[in-house]
């Protein structure tokens, strides 16, 4: 299962499983705008993608 997460900012996050797209996730999150998000936050807005 392929999921994306688009970003405020516009950045597409890819990830194969939760466990990648919540890690990924806060990484940007942290890395790039200096916020926290929640595993629960990260799913909410991931979306499942085909490719
Ligand atoms: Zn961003
Ligand atoms: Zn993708």
């Amino acid at each position: 299962m392929h999921k994306h997460l688009t970003c405020e900012c516009g950045h597409v996050i890819h990830a194969d499983s939760d466990e990648e797209m919540v890690r990924q996730a806060q990484e940007h999150m942290r890395t790039v705008h200096r916020k926290s998000m929640t595993r629960d936050d990260v799913l909410k807005m991931a979306k499942e993608a085909k490719h």
